[in-house]
């Protein structure tokens, strides 16, 4: 099998930017267990969290965003602060080792121009095997 172009490591390192978290309109999906587990730490019921904080796309939920000037920031975004961080979705958790943004060294710097903390100065080298435990965990 051929190794992958980024079989020496990647440099990230995550600064709490908050970028990951606002932008153009888009979908952060989560499965009835991350909102069962949102849920819970919001100390809401399931039913309640659907109805408040979700938006049926399809057969699946995503979070709902909220407009701010022409950026769209997730709702649980306060700042730069993720309120749910501990529960939050493996899609953020994933972040940002999704295999668009690594595919091709030109797809992992041009995500640098979102995430400050791709090849950030101070990060330090996130060795393959991390990365591919990353990528199967987006699976
Ligand atoms: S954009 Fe990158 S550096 Fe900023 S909070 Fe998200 S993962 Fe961290
Ligand atoms: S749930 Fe938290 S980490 Fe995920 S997009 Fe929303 S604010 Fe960001």
């Amino acid at each position: 099998m051929t190794k992958p172009w980024y079989q020496e490591g990647l440099k990230f390192k995550c600064t709490g930017c908050g970028q990951c978290c606002t932008g153009p309109s888009g979908y952060v999906w989560v499965s009835s267990q991350e909102a069962e587990a949102l849920a819970k730490s919001l100390k809401i019921t399931l039913e309640d969290f659907v109805k408040k904080y979700t938006r049926r796309i399809g057969n699946r939920l995503s979070l709902l965003e909220r407009r701010r000037g022409g950026q769209y920031d997730c709702i649980f975004l306060d700042g730069k602060r993720c309120t749910v961080y501990e529960a939050r979705p493996q899609q953020c958790r994933t972040y940002p080792w999704w295999p668009e943004n690594i595919s091709t060294p030109e797809d992992w710097k041009q995500e640098g121009f979102r995430c400050e903390g791709i090849n950030h100065p101070d990060a330090p080298l996130i060795s393959l095997g991390e990365i591919q435990k990353h990528l199967e965990k987006d699976n």
